[in-house]
């Protein structure tokens, strides 16, 4: 059932016990917006925890709440009135549905494939990020701003919308931010804290750089990493970043194979829709930022995208964009 952010809060006020969750592999808006919100529900006396089933990067230890972020136990269940589903629909929670007995469960995104389909689910495309939406919710509840809760919706904000550069960047998305600086947050101490690479991370872009193709006649730029090259590498995070630019290039991807037979693909365009190509695949996002895994071979995997890509930007350029 859709509700409305003011049906959101009430939902939210009226629960005392309140499990908070997001996606697997958590981003900067995952892990930001998941902890501004405990921080926010716990200034109001609730029991709030976050439980994510992946490990967390070591680079967000800077948000306050980092150390307390559980991981769900099927041994041991919780017990909540609440489980709130962050920055993704109900499919890429890992164990936690399995490992929460909540009374109600209530969906916060912002991804435009999100099929609205938990029991209670609120849904903004036009938000930069999930943490956006934490940011509007707090204004309909009675909380003071502090600067724990400031810090982390800071940070869903400024990764999700590429520190204020990306499309999804509004102008509300920089009021929300000027006020969360008003409120203490120290720009240059997240992004730094953020950009922090390992000597090896550094090295593996190099690497990564060296193996990036293109195809679909230059309008498309990719990195394809076997099991073997995926094993070896430990963050591939920032390598979309680094073929997006090419000239020319509308869509970037990057293949990962995880393990023999699952493939995890990220997309970014420059206005085409990659959210379209995910759900083709069973995944989603945003129309300038999707994912998906493909449970294929690594060459099969390969061969899947790039003819999705490119038959994506062959409609594209047939209705006469440029
Ligand atoms: P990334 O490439 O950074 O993993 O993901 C880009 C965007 O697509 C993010 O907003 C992410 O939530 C979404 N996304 C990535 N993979 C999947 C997926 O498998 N399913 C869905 N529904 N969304 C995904
Ligand atoms: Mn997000």
């Amino acid at each position: 059932m859709i509700v409305t952010l003011s049906e959101t809060a009430a939902i939210l006020a009226s629960a005392q016990r309140i499990v908070i969750t997001a996606h697997q592999n958590p981003d900067g808006d995952a892990i930001g917006s998941s902890l501004g919100l405990m921080h926010i529900l716990r200034s109001l006396g609730k029991e709030a925890l976050v439980l994510l089933d992946d490990d967390i990067p070591a680079i967000f230890s800077v948000l306050p709440g980092y150390d307390i972020i559980g991981r769900p136990e099927l041994e041991r269940t919780v017990e909540a009135d609440l489980l709130v589903v962050l920055d993704t629909a109900m499919d890429r929670t890992g164990d936690v549905l399995q490992a929460v007995h909540a009374e109600h469960i209530l969906n916060i995104d912002h991804h435009q494939t999100n099929d609205g389909s938990a029991e209670y689910s609120y849904i903004a495309p036009t938000r930069a990020a999930t943490a956006e939406i934490i940011y509007d919710l707090m204004h309909e509840l009675p909380v003071h701003l502090d600067k724990a809760m400031a810090m982390c919706i800071y940070t869903g904000l400024a990764t999700d919308s590429g520190f204020f550069r990306f499309s999804n960047t509004t102008s509300h998305t920089m009021r929300a931010a000027a006020e969360l600086l008003d409120h203490g947050v120290e720009p240059n101490v997240i992004s730094e804290a953020l950009e922090q690479k390992p000597y090896q991370t550094v090295r593996d872009i190099g690497e990564a750089i060296e193996r990036a193709e293109l195809f679909a006649d230059g309008h498309a730029a990719g990195i394809f990493l076997d099991a073997e090259t995926t094993a070896r590498m430990k963050s591939t995070e920032s390598f979309i970043g680094m073929i997006r630019v090419i000239e020319g290039v509308d869509i970037a991807v990057v293949l990962k194979t995880k393990e023999e037979g699952i493939c995890r693909v990220s997309m970014r365009s420059k206005g085409l829709d990659v959210s379209a190509i995910a759900v083709q695949f069973g995944g989603g996002g945003h129309t300038r930022a999707a994912g998906c895994t493909l449970l294929m071979s690594f060459e099969e995997a390969k061969r899947t995208i790039c003819e999705a890509i490119s038959q994506a930007i062959r409609a594209y350029h047939c209705q006469g964009a440029k």
